[in-house]
């Protein structure tokens, strides 16, 4: 069975594609199941697309605390 755990822990290559076909699916398919999952799956890829947009190999520490606290809201 596939849980959260093991989904959080994909989540981040994933957003970075660097999983494999059947991987990204079976991640997908617990998304599609699993609120929580989608949740935070939501706030890996805002946080790579402020990543991106801000051309910084890493999105500033507050920035990324004040996106975990409205996720918790
Ligand atoms: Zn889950």
């Amino acid at each position: 069975m596939y849980d959260c755990e093991n989904c959080v822990r994909r989540l981040d290559q994933l957003v970075d594609k660097e999983l494999s076909g059947p991987e990204v699916e079976e991640v997908h398919l617990h998304l599609g199941a699993c609120g929580d999952c989608t949740r935070r799956y939501r706030f890996q890829e805002g946080l790579k697309r402020l990543i991106r947009v801000s051309g910084s190999e890493r999105a500033p520490d507050a920035l990324r605390e004040r996106l975990r606290e409205q996720l918790k809201a």
